[in-house]
């Protein structure tokens, strides 16, 4: 199993080193635009392998994906201070467009694609209207990140692990986030029924407040930082494990969506079955109307940047 990354930046290095610590593929790639940082990143991580496991870690030209079995798009920026999400939506495009003419040439007809830069939903349509190709070929890293986030900020609430609460958001990896509040249960139980002497039900002002931590997440971590790296290459290893594994588990990846709850031509996040094949079927939730409404209106976020891009 060879994992290419392109872009060996703060996210591509970090899901290098998680794969490697893992010891979930046999051979991790780094490509970057600048081969020496990419070697500087291999190296560093190839220094600790005998204390960890095995992998065959190597800084390589877009050669490296003739052989891949999963290529990973990290390449390009994040947003700048005071930068519209439409000149990063544009900056990055173009940055994309030139790679996917580099993976189109070295494509193996079976490696499945994963676009992490942002604007990821807006990236993986690119990636698909460039590419061609099988579409359960190629997705995004979608809401499992913003899941996670939910669940962090719920097992907060409720002072329980995050992994005792399932929670998704759906829609654009964004501000037009849909966590799904309906869909939230804490062991088996809905959220909107659970309540203990500690935690009251929680109230629409709680739902508001938490929903909104939710969207804002990454920039609190950017604010203090300057990027997000850590949650992001454990997401993205969560997505290539249970490729790697064929677990055929539902996670909430970007994809390109052709008329589920009346959303049509946009890429964004439902939950899906994932295995090695890629994407095999998205399971349908039953959304309130509400949640259907926001989901559209998300589409609608996402598809207008399209346009104003050129690509719709
Ligand atoms: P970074 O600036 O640290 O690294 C970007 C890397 O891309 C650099 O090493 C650069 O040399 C390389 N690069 C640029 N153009 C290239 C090209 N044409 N070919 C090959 N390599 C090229 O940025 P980062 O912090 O690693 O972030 C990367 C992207 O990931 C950003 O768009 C960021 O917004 C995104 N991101 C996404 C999520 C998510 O949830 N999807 C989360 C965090 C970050």
């Amino acid at each position: 199993m060879k994992i290419a990354i392109i872009g060996a930046g703060n996210v591509g290095a970090t899901i290098a080193y998680t794969l490697a610590t893992q010891g979930l593929a046999s051979d991790v790639s780094l490509i970057d635009l600048n081969p020496e940082k990419a070697y500087g990143e291999v190296l560093d991580i190839a220094h600790g392998g005998a204390v960890s496991e095995h992998v065959n870690l190597r800084a390589e030209g877009y050669e490296g994906l003739d052989d891949a079995d999963i290529i990973v798009h990290a390449a390009g920026r994040g947003r700048k201070p005071g930068e519209s999400r439409l000149d990063l939506a544009k900056g990055n495009i173009k940055i994309t467009e030139g790679i996917i003419a580099k993976v189109k040439k070295h494509d193996n007809g079976r490696a499945l694609i994963l676009v992490v830069t942002n604007p990821m939903d807006v990236l993986t349509y690119v990636f698909h209207k460039r590419m061609g190709i099988d579409r359960r070929r190629i997705f995004g890293s979608g809401t499992v990140l913003d899941s996670s986030r939910f669940k962090f900020l719920l097992s907060n609430y409720y002072k329980t692990s995050p992994r005792n609460i399932h929670a998704m958001v759906i829609g654009e990896h964004g501000d037009s986030g849909v966590p799904l509040w309906s869909a939230a249960t804490m062991g088996p139980v809905p959220l909107s029924a659970y309540s203990s002497r500690e935690h009251p039900p929680l109230s629409g002002e709680d739902r508001a407040r938490i929903g909104q931590e939710v969207v804002q997440a990454g920039q609190e971590v950017i604010k203090r930082k300057g990027a997000t790296y850590y949650a992001i290459a454990m997401s993205v290893t969560q997505i290539i494990k249970v490729i790697v594994n064929n677990e055929n588990r539902v996670l909430c990846v970007s994809s390109y969506i052709d008329g589920d709850y009346g959303v049509e031509d946009v890429c964004l996040s439902l939950p899906a079955f994932l295995g090695r094949d890629g994407i095999r079927e998205r399971i349908t939730v039953p959304l309130t109307p509400e949640e259907t409404l926001a989901l559209r209106k998300s589409a609608g976020v996402l598809k207008d940047m399209l346009k104003e891009v050129g690509y719709q």
